[in-house]
Protein backbone atom coordinates (compact mmCIF):
# COMPACT_ATOMS: atom_id res chain seq x y z
CA UNK A 1 0.00 0.00 0.00
CA UNK A 2 1.21 3.44 -1.04
CA UNK A 3 0.31 6.13 0.58
CA UNK A 4 -0.12 9.59 -0.70
CA UNK A 5 2.28 11.13 1.77
CA UNK A 6 4.87 8.35 1.26
CA UNK A 7 5.03 10.37 -2.19
CA UNK A 8 6.56 13.66 -1.07
CA UNK A 9 9.95 12.99 -2.19
CA UNK A 10 9.02 11.22 -5.63
CA UNK A 11 7.16 14.58 -7.27
CA UNK A 12 8.65 16.58 -9.86
CA UNK A 13 9.17 19.87 -8.13
CA UNK A 14 10.74 18.12 -5.09
CA UNK A 15 13.14 17.53 -7.27
CA UNK A 16 13.75 20.59 -9.58
CA UNK A 17 12.44 22.84 -6.59
CA UNK A 18 15.54 25.69 -6.65
CA UNK A 19 14.36 27.02 -3.30
CA UNK A 20 15.62 25.33 0.07
CA UNK A 21 14.09 24.02 2.46
CA UNK A 22 13.87 26.57 5.22
CA UNK A 23 14.56 24.63 8.17
CA UNK A 24 12.66 25.17 11.09
CA UNK A 25 12.70 27.94 14.28
CA UNK A 26 12.60 27.20 17.83
CA UNK A 27 8.48 27.65 18.89
CA UNK A 28 7.87 31.00 20.48
CA UNK A 29 4.82 32.33 21.93
CA UNK A 30 3.23 35.04 19.62
CA UNK A 31 0.22 37.15 18.82
CA UNK A 32 -0.75 35.20 16.33
CA UNK A 33 -0.41 30.83 15.93
CA UNK A 34 -0.55 29.67 12.29
CA UNK A 35 -0.78 25.90 12.02
CA UNK A 36 -0.20 24.84 8.85
CA UNK A 37 2.95 25.46 6.17
CA UNK A 38 0.89 25.62 2.76
CA UNK A 39 -0.25 28.72 0.60
CA UNK A 40 -2.63 29.75 2.87
CA UNK A 41 -0.50 29.73 5.75
CA UNK A 42 2.61 30.84 5.13
CA UNK A 43 0.63 33.87 2.98
CA UNK A 44 -1.19 34.68 6.34
CA UNK A 45 2.00 34.78 8.32
CA UNK A 46 3.70 35.98 5.58
CA UNK A 47 0.92 39.00 5.33
CA UNK A 48 0.48 39.86 9.19
CA UNK A 49 4.64 39.96 9.83
CA UNK A 50 5.45 42.28 6.79
CA UNK A 51 1.88 44.51 9.02
CA UNK A 52 4.48 43.48 12.36
CA UNK A 53 2.11 41.06 13.86
CA UNK A 54 4.03 38.89 15.64
CA UNK A 55 3.20 35.80 14.02
CA UNK A 56 4.26 31.84 14.58
CA UNK A 57 3.55 29.28 12.46
CA UNK A 58 3.58 25.65 12.72
CA UNK A 59 3.84 22.78 9.83
CA UNK A 60 3.69 19.32 11.69
CA UNK A 61 5.96 18.12 8.47
CA UNK A 62 7.96 20.19 6.23
CA UNK A 63 6.95 23.23 4.38
CA UNK A 64 4.80 22.27 1.25
CA UNK A 65 4.24 19.18 2.69
CA UNK A 66 0.56 19.27 2.04
CA UNK A 67 -1.33 20.15 -1.33
CA UNK A 68 0.86 23.23 -1.70
CA UNK A 69 4.09 21.66 -2.62
CA UNK A 70 2.32 18.98 -4.74
CA UNK A 71 -0.02 20.47 -6.83
CA UNK A 72 -0.10 21.40 -10.71
CA UNK A 73 1.26 24.50 -10.26
CA UNK A 74 -1.57 26.40 -12.26
CA UNK A 75 -1.53 30.06 -10.88
CA UNK A 76 -4.98 30.85 -12.20
CA UNK A 77 -7.46 33.87 -10.77
CA UNK A 78 -11.00 33.66 -10.53
CA UNK A 79 -13.65 31.45 -8.30
CA UNK A 80 -15.75 28.10 -9.52
CA UNK A 81 -18.63 30.83 -9.79
CA UNK A 82 -18.19 33.77 -12.09
CA UNK A 83 -18.63 37.95 -11.50
CA UNK A 84 -22.34 38.63 -12.27
CA UNK A 85 -23.23 35.36 -9.70
CA UNK A 86 -20.85 36.76 -6.97
CA UNK A 87 -22.96 40.14 -7.56
CA UNK A 88 -26.39 38.48 -7.77
CA UNK A 89 -25.36 36.59 -4.58
CA UNK A 90 -23.84 39.49 -2.29
CA UNK A 91 -24.80 42.71 -4.01
CA UNK A 92 -23.05 45.12 -5.69
CA UNK A 93 -20.56 46.08 -3.23
CA UNK A 94 -19.71 42.51 -1.73
CA UNK A 95 -20.08 40.90 -4.76
CA UNK A 96 -17.47 43.41 -6.18
CA UNK A 97 -15.55 43.55 -4.14
CA UNK A 98 -15.29 39.27 -4.40
CA UNK A 99 -15.20 39.66 -8.24
CA UNK A 100 -12.01 42.14 -7.96
CA UNK A 101 -10.02 39.29 -5.34
CA UNK A 102 -10.92 36.55 -7.18
CA UNK A 103 -9.51 38.12 -10.21
CA UNK A 104 -6.46 39.93 -8.47
CA UNK A 105 -5.28 36.13 -7.22
CA UNK A 106 -3.22 35.64 -9.30
CA UNK A 107 -1.44 39.08 -9.46
CA UNK A 108 -0.55 38.61 -5.68
CA UNK A 109 1.19 35.28 -6.76
CA UNK A 110 3.55 36.89 -9.41
CA UNK A 111 3.70 40.17 -7.31
CA UNK A 112 5.03 38.06 -4.49
CA UNK A 113 7.30 36.10 -6.70
CA UNK A 114 8.96 39.51 -8.00
CA UNK A 115 8.99 41.02 -4.43
CA UNK A 116 10.66 38.48 -2.77
CA UNK A 117 12.58 36.68 -5.64
CA UNK A 118 11.04 33.58 -5.12
CA UNK A 119 13.04 31.14 -7.51
CA UNK A 120 10.06 29.33 -9.09
CA UNK A 121 10.42 29.18 -12.55
CA UNK A 122 7.77 31.67 -12.98
CA UNK A 123 5.95 31.86 -16.30
CA UNK A 124 2.98 33.76 -17.30
CA UNK A 125 1.64 32.64 -20.68
CA UNK A 126 -1.90 32.45 -19.46
CA UNK A 127 -4.27 29.21 -18.79
CA UNK A 128 -6.36 27.66 -20.86
CA UNK A 129 -10.09 26.31 -20.31
CA UNK A 130 -10.75 23.58 -22.72
CA UNK A 131 -14.73 22.95 -23.30
CA UNK A 132 -15.20 19.00 -24.67
CA UNK A 133 -19.16 19.56 -26.27
CA UNK A 134 -21.30 22.70 -27.46
CA UNK A 135 -22.94 22.54 -24.56
CA UNK A 136 -19.44 23.23 -22.49
CA UNK A 137 -18.70 25.42 -24.84
CA UNK A 138 -21.39 28.24 -24.57
CA UNK A 139 -20.85 28.03 -20.87
CA UNK A 140 -16.93 28.81 -21.03
CA UNK A 141 -17.10 31.49 -23.41
CA UNK A 142 -20.38 32.99 -21.73
CA UNK A 143 -17.65 33.03 -18.51
CA UNK A 144 -15.25 34.30 -21.04
CA UNK A 145 -17.54 37.20 -21.93
CA UNK A 146 -18.06 37.86 -18.54
CA UNK A 147 -14.07 38.38 -17.45
CA UNK A 148 -14.18 40.77 -20.48
CA UNK A 149 -16.51 42.79 -19.47
CA UNK A 150 -14.65 43.32 -15.93
CA UNK A 151 -11.79 44.39 -17.80
CA UNK A 152 -9.71 40.98 -17.53
CA UNK A 153 -6.97 40.38 -20.44
CA UNK A 154 -8.98 36.99 -22.14
CA UNK A 155 -9.11 35.15 -25.48
CA UNK A 156 -12.04 33.55 -26.93
CA UNK A 157 -10.97 30.41 -28.46
CA UNK A 158 -12.62 28.14 -31.37
CA UNK A 159 -12.13 24.90 -31.80
CA UNK A 160 -9.27 25.86 -34.64
CA UNK A 161 -7.58 28.57 -32.28
CA UNK A 162 -8.09 25.60 -29.13
CA UNK A 163 -6.39 23.22 -31.22
CA UNK A 164 -3.42 25.30 -31.75
CA UNK A 165 -2.94 26.72 -28.53
CA UNK A 166 -3.22 23.07 -26.64
CA UNK A 167 -1.76 20.92 -29.33
CA UNK A 168 -4.61 18.42 -29.12
CA UNK A 169 -7.80 18.13 -31.40
CA UNK A 170 -9.90 17.21 -28.68
CA UNK A 171 -12.07 20.27 -27.80
CA UNK A 172 -14.68 21.92 -29.43
CA UNK A 173 -12.84 25.59 -27.73
CA UNK A 174 -12.42 27.18 -24.88
CA UNK A 175 -11.06 30.62 -24.00
CA UNK A 176 -7.52 31.62 -22.48
CA UNK A 177 -6.76 34.14 -19.57
CA UNK A 178 -3.63 35.97 -19.76
CA UNK A 179 -3.60 36.63 -15.94
CA UNK A 180 -2.82 33.04 -15.16
CA UNK A 181 0.46 31.64 -15.24
CA UNK A 182 2.62 28.75 -13.82
CA UNK A 183 5.57 28.41 -11.45
CA UNK A 184 7.36 25.09 -8.88
CA UNK A 185 4.62 25.37 -6.26
CA UNK A 186 7.02 23.63 -4.04
CA UNK A 187 10.05 26.43 -4.01
CA UNK A 188 7.06 29.21 -4.39
CA UNK A 189 5.88 28.27 -1.01
CA UNK A 190 9.54 27.40 0.51
CA UNK A 191 9.62 31.16 -0.71
CA UNK A 192 7.16 32.33 1.14
CA UNK A 193 8.33 30.78 4.23
CA UNK A 194 11.73 32.60 3.75
CA UNK A 195 10.35 35.75 2.55
CA UNK A 196 7.92 35.70 6.33
CA UNK A 197 10.87 34.71 8.26
CA UNK A 198 12.64 37.79 6.70
CA UNK A 199 9.26 39.65 7.97
CA UNK A 200 9.52 38.30 11.19
CA UNK A 201 7.46 35.02 11.86
CA UNK A 202 9.20 32.17 13.33
CA UNK A 203 8.54 29.12 10.82
CA UNK A 204 8.29 25.83 13.20
CA UNK A 205 8.32 22.58 11.27
CA UNK A 206 8.62 19.12 11.52
CA UNK A 207 6.34 19.98 15.40
CA UNK A 208 2.48 18.59 14.99
CA UNK A 209 0.08 20.66 16.68
CA UNK A 210 -1.90 17.82 18.82
CA UNK A 211 -4.32 20.08 20.49
CA UNK A 212 -5.81 23.73 20.82
CA UNK A 213 -6.69 24.78 23.82
CA UNK A 214 -7.89 28.62 25.93
CA UNK A 215 -5.60 30.05 27.87
CA UNK A 216 -6.70 33.00 29.88
CA UNK A 217 -7.86 35.05 27.18
CA UNK A 218 -5.76 33.70 24.37
CA UNK A 219 -4.93 30.26 23.52
CA UNK A 220 -2.36 27.52 24.07
CA UNK A 221 -1.30 24.94 21.61
CA UNK A 222 0.17 21.87 22.22
CA UNK A 223 2.90 20.71 20.10
CA UNK A 224 3.96 16.72 21.71
CA UNK A 225 5.92 18.26 24.56
CA UNK A 226 6.05 22.00 24.53
CA UNK A 227 3.70 24.69 23.90
CA UNK A 228 2.87 28.24 22.31
CA UNK A 229 0.63 30.49 23.25
CA UNK A 230 -0.96 33.26 21.01
CA UNK A 231 -4.05 35.56 20.88
CA UNK A 232 -5.26 34.23 18.08
CA UNK A 233 -5.20 30.75 16.22
CA UNK A 234 -5.16 30.37 12.29
CA UNK A 235 -5.91 26.85 11.33
CA UNK A 236 -4.57 26.50 7.53
CA UNK A 237 -4.85 22.74 7.33
CA UNK A 238 -6.77 22.42 4.52
CA UNK A 239 -7.58 18.37 3.42
CA UNK A 240 -4.82 17.67 6.02
CA UNK A 241 -5.98 17.61 9.33
CA UNK A 242 -9.29 15.44 10.70
CA UNK A 243 -8.61 15.98 14.43
CA UNK A 244 -7.99 19.15 15.57
CA UNK A 245 -11.01 20.61 14.78
CA UNK A 246 -13.59 17.87 13.96
CA UNK A 247 -16.49 19.51 13.15
CA UNK A 248 -14.68 21.81 10.60
CA UNK A 249 -13.15 18.59 8.86
CA UNK A 250 -16.83 17.12 8.27
CA UNK A 251 -17.43 20.40 6.50
CA UNK A 252 -14.72 20.12 3.60
CA UNK A 253 -14.44 16.76 1.34
CA UNK A 254 -10.89 15.90 1.36
CA UNK A 255 -10.34 14.35 -2.08
CA UNK A 256 -6.69 13.41 -4.09
CA UNK A 257 -5.39 14.53 -7.21
CA UNK A 258 -2.69 12.61 -9.60
CA UNK A 259 0.02 14.38 -11.10
CA UNK A 260 2.32 12.14 -13.60
CA UNK A 261 5.32 13.94 -15.17
CA UNK A 262 6.98 12.14 -18.53
CA UNK A 263 10.66 12.29 -19.01
CA UNK A 264 11.86 15.28 -20.67
CA UNK A 265 10.52 15.02 -24.22
CA UNK A 266 12.49 15.99 -27.47
CA UNK A 267 12.16 19.59 -28.06
CA UNK A 268 9.98 18.96 -31.35
CA UNK A 269 7.75 17.38 -29.68
CA UNK A 270 7.39 19.43 -26.40
CA UNK A 271 7.03 22.52 -29.00
CA UNK A 272 3.67 21.16 -30.09
CA UNK A 273 2.34 20.85 -26.51
CA UNK A 274 0.83 24.35 -25.38
CA UNK A 275 3.34 25.83 -27.85
CA UNK A 276 2.09 29.47 -26.16
CA UNK A 277 3.52 28.37 -22.93
CA UNK A 278 0.13 28.53 -21.47
CA UNK A 279 -1.08 25.91 -19.15
CA UNK A 280 -4.70 24.27 -19.51
CA UNK A 281 -7.45 22.33 -17.92
CA UNK A 282 -10.79 20.98 -18.82
CA UNK A 283 -14.10 22.08 -17.95
CA UNK A 284 -15.26 18.61 -17.64
CA UNK A 285 -16.03 18.00 -13.60
CA UNK A 286 -13.59 14.90 -14.14
CA UNK A 287 -11.19 17.04 -15.41
CA UNK A 288 -7.07 16.80 -16.72
CA UNK A 289 -5.06 19.66 -16.41
CA UNK A 290 -1.49 19.87 -18.01
CA UNK A 291 1.26 21.99 -18.68
CA UNK A 292 4.90 21.50 -20.27
CA UNK A 293 7.41 21.95 -17.31
CA UNK A 294 11.04 24.23 -17.35
CA UNK A 295 12.70 21.08 -18.43
CA UNK A 296 10.09 20.11 -21.38
CA UNK A 297 8.26 17.40 -19.55
CA UNK A 298 4.43 16.99 -19.95
CA UNK A 299 3.03 17.76 -16.14
CA UNK A 300 -0.28 15.69 -16.53
CA UNK A 301 -2.95 15.73 -13.78
CA UNK A 302 -6.58 14.37 -13.12
CA UNK A 303 -8.51 12.30 -10.33
CA UNK A 304 -6.79 10.70 -7.63
CA UNK A 305 -8.34 8.33 -4.81
CA UNK A 306 -10.67 9.48 -2.30
CA UNK A 307 -8.80 7.97 0.69
CA UNK A 308 -5.25 7.99 1.91
CA UNK A 309 -3.74 5.26 -0.18
CA UNK A 310 -2.56 6.41 -3.72
CA UNK A 311 -4.53 4.96 -6.35
CA UNK A 312 -2.46 2.85 -9.04
CA UNK A 313 -5.58 2.24 -10.77
CA UNK A 314 -6.45 5.49 -11.66
CA UNK A 315 -2.55 6.55 -12.01
CA UNK A 316 -3.04 4.33 -14.77
CA UNK A 317 -6.09 5.56 -16.44
CA UNK A 318 -4.61 9.12 -16.06
CA UNK A 319 -1.71 7.96 -17.99
CA UNK A 320 -4.13 6.29 -20.41
CA UNK A 321 -6.03 9.52 -20.45
CA UNK A 322 -2.64 11.46 -21.42
CA UNK A 323 -1.27 9.09 -24.17
CA UNK A 324 -5.13 9.46 -25.37
CA UNK A 325 -5.40 13.12 -25.83
CA UNK A 326 -1.53 13.47 -27.18
CA UNK A 327 -0.44 10.53 -28.92
CA UNK A 328 2.56 12.50 -30.17
CA UNK A 329 4.60 11.53 -27.02
CA UNK A 330 4.68 8.19 -28.44
CA UNK A 331 6.45 5.85 -25.86
CA UNK A 332 7.66 8.44 -23.74
CA UNK A 333 7.83 7.09 -20.06
CA UNK A 334 6.22 8.28 -17.06
CA UNK A 335 9.24 9.04 -14.79
CA UNK A 336 7.29 10.90 -11.86
CA UNK A 337 3.91 10.20 -10.25
CA UNK A 338 2.20 11.40 -7.20
CA UNK A 339 -0.60 12.34 -5.29
CA UNK A 340 -2.11 14.94 -2.68
CA UNK A 341 -5.16 15.62 -1.15
CA UNK A 342 -7.08 19.19 -1.91
CA UNK A 343 -10.26 19.96 -0.56
CA UNK A 344 -14.28 20.41 -1.70
CA UNK A 345 -16.47 22.09 -0.20
CA UNK A 346 -20.52 22.03 -1.10
CA UNK A 347 -21.27 24.87 -2.52
CA UNK A 348 -17.60 25.17 -4.54
CA UNK A 349 -16.30 28.05 -2.56
CA UNK A 350 -13.33 28.35 0.15
CA UNK A 351 -14.85 28.72 3.78
CA UNK A 352 -13.84 31.32 6.20
CA UNK A 353 -15.08 30.21 9.53
CA UNK A 354 -14.81 32.10 12.54
CA UNK A 355 -15.40 29.99 15.72
CA UNK A 356 -15.21 32.89 18.15
CA UNK A 357 -13.08 34.01 20.62
CA UNK A 358 -9.92 34.29 17.61
CA UNK A 359 -10.14 30.79 16.35
CA UNK A 360 -10.36 30.70 12.56
CA UNK A 361 -10.11 27.95 10.13
CA UNK A 362 -9.87 28.87 6.15
CA UNK A 363 -9.89 26.05 3.65
CA UNK A 364 -11.74 24.25 0.35
CA UNK A 365 -10.63 25.91 -2.64
CA UNK A 366 -11.85 23.06 -4.92
CA UNK A 367 -8.50 23.01 -6.32
CA UNK A 368 -7.83 26.35 -7.20
CA UNK A 369 -5.73 27.41 -4.23
CA UNK A 370 -2.58 28.42 -5.87
CA UNK A 371 -3.41 31.90 -6.09
CA UNK A 372 -6.67 31.35 -4.34
CA UNK A 373 -5.04 30.55 -0.86
CA UNK A 374 -1.94 33.18 -1.36
CA UNK A 375 -4.76 35.62 -1.78
CA UNK A 376 -7.15 34.54 1.26
CA UNK A 377 -3.89 34.55 3.85
CA UNK A 378 -3.02 38.03 2.56
CA UNK A 379 -6.95 39.03 3.12
CA UNK A 380 -6.90 37.40 6.56
CA UNK A 381 -4.00 38.92 7.55
CA UNK A 382 -5.15 42.19 6.38
CA UNK A 383 -8.33 41.26 8.64
CA UNK A 384 -6.48 40.35 11.59
CA UNK A 385 -4.19 42.83 12.15
CA UNK A 386 -6.32 45.78 11.05
CA UNK A 387 -9.94 44.99 10.26
CA UNK A 388 -10.05 44.91 6.84
CA UNK A 389 -13.00 43.63 5.48
CA UNK A 390 -13.24 39.61 4.29
CA UNK A 391 -13.34 38.87 0.34
CA UNK A 392 -16.19 36.43 1.02
CA UNK A 393 -18.30 36.25 3.83
CA UNK A 394 -17.86 34.38 7.54
CA UNK A 395 -19.61 31.18 7.55
CA UNK A 396 -20.82 28.89 10.39
CA UNK A 397 -19.27 25.57 10.32
CA UNK A 398 -21.56 23.41 8.52
CA UNK A 399 -20.74 19.78 8.71
CA UNK A 400 -21.64 17.39 5.61
CA UNK A 401 -24.33 14.81 7.35
CA UNK A 402 -23.04 12.04 5.08
CA UNK A 403 -19.51 12.41 5.67
CA UNK A 404 -18.72 9.70 7.53
CA UNK A 405 -19.94 7.45 4.22
CA UNK A 406 -18.18 9.94 1.98
CA UNK A 407 -16.27 7.36 -0.14
CA UNK A 408 -18.95 5.18 -1.19
CA UNK A 409 -21.31 8.59 -1.79
CA UNK A 410 -18.31 9.89 -3.88
CA UNK A 411 -17.44 6.96 -5.82
CA UNK A 412 -21.40 7.20 -6.66
CA UNK A 413 -20.45 10.97 -7.70
CA UNK A 414 -17.74 10.30 -9.70
CA UNK A 415 -20.40 8.01 -11.89
CA UNK A 416 -23.32 10.45 -12.04
CA UNK A 417 -20.25 13.27 -13.25
CA UNK A 418 -18.78 10.95 -16.46
CA UNK A 419 -22.61 10.94 -17.23
CA UNK A 420 -22.81 14.07 -17.13
CA UNK A 421 -18.97 15.01 -19.00
CA UNK A 422 -20.43 11.89 -21.44
CA UNK A 423 -23.48 14.44 -22.23
CA UNK A 424 -21.12 17.60 -22.73
CA UNK A 425 -22.44 19.36 -19.05
CA UNK A 426 -19.49 22.21 -17.82
CA UNK A 427 -18.71 21.90 -13.99
C1 LIG B 1 -2.38 17.02 -6.84
C2 LIG B 1 -2.96 18.39 -6.69
C3 LIG B 1 -2.96 19.24 -7.79
C4 LIG B 1 -3.48 20.54 -7.66
N1 LIG B 1 -3.31 21.42 -8.69
C5 LIG B 1 -3.62 22.73 -8.51
C6 LIG B 1 -3.30 23.68 -9.51
O1 LIG B 1 -2.65 23.37 -10.51
N2 LIG B 1 -3.69 24.97 -9.31
C7 LIG B 1 -4.37 25.35 -8.18
O2 LIG B 1 -4.71 26.53 -8.04
N3 LIG B 1 -4.62 24.47 -7.17
C8 LIG B 1 -4.25 23.18 -7.31
N4 LIG B 1 -4.46 22.29 -6.30
C9 LIG B 1 -5.06 22.79 -5.04
C10 LIG B 1 -4.02 23.53 -4.17
O3 LIG B 1 -2.81 22.83 -4.14
C11 LIG B 1 -4.59 23.69 -2.75
O4 LIG B 1 -5.84 24.34 -2.82
C12 LIG B 1 -3.68 24.53 -1.86
O5 LIG B 1 -2.35 24.06 -1.90
C13 LIG B 1 -4.19 24.51 -0.41
O6 LIG B 1 -3.23 25.16 0.40
P1 LIG B 1 -3.37 25.15 1.96
O7 LIG B 1 -2.24 25.93 2.49
O8 LIG B 1 -4.74 25.60 2.36
O9 LIG B 1 -3.28 23.62 2.39
P2 LIG B 1 -2.05 22.58 2.31
O10 LIG B 1 -1.04 23.01 1.33
O11 LIG B 1 -2.64 21.24 2.13
O12 LIG B 1 -1.36 22.72 3.73
C14 LIG B 1 -1.87 22.19 4.91
C15 LIG B 1 -0.68 21.90 5.82
O13 LIG B 1 -1.13 21.68 7.14
C16 LIG B 1 -0.22 20.79 7.74
N5 LIG B 1 -0.87 20.21 8.92
C17 LIG B 1 -1.94 19.39 8.96
N6 LIG B 1 -2.25 19.09 10.21
C18 LIG B 1 -1.36 19.73 11.01
C19 LIG B 1 -1.17 19.81 12.42
N7 LIG B 1 -1.98 19.15 13.26
N8 LIG B 1 -0.14 20.54 12.90
C20 LIG B 1 0.67 21.24 12.07
N9 LIG B 1 0.52 21.19 10.70
C21 LIG B 1 -0.47 20.45 10.20
C22 LIG B 1 0.03 19.76 6.64
O14 LIG B 1 1.21 19.00 6.87
C23 LIG B 1 0.10 20.64 5.41
O15 LIG B 1 1.42 20.99 5.06
C24 LIG B 1 -4.01 20.96 -6.42
C25 LIG B 1 -4.05 20.10 -5.32
C26 LIG B 1 -3.51 18.80 -5.46
C27 LIG B 1 -3.52 17.90 -4.26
Amino acid sequence: MTLSADLWTRSLWYETAEEPDPGSDAPQDARVLVIGGGFTGLSTALHLAERGVAVTLIEAEKIGFGASGRNGGQVIPGLKIDAPEMRARWGREAGGRLAAFAGEAADRVFDLVDRHGIACAPVRNGWIQCAHSELALRAVHARARDWQAEGAPVEILDAGAIATATGTGAYTGGWRDLRAGTVNPLAYVRGLARAARAAGACIVTGRRVTGIARDGAGWRLELGGAQVRGETVVLATNAYDAALMPRFARSILPVQSCVLATEPLPAETAATILPQGACASEVRKLAYYYRISADGRLVFGGRGATGAEHSQGLQAALEAGMRRLFPQIGAARVEKAWSGHLALTLDHLPHIHHAGQGLWAVAGYNGRGVALATAMGAALAGHLAEGEPLPLPETPVRPIFWHALRHPVMDLGVRYYWLKDRLGFAS
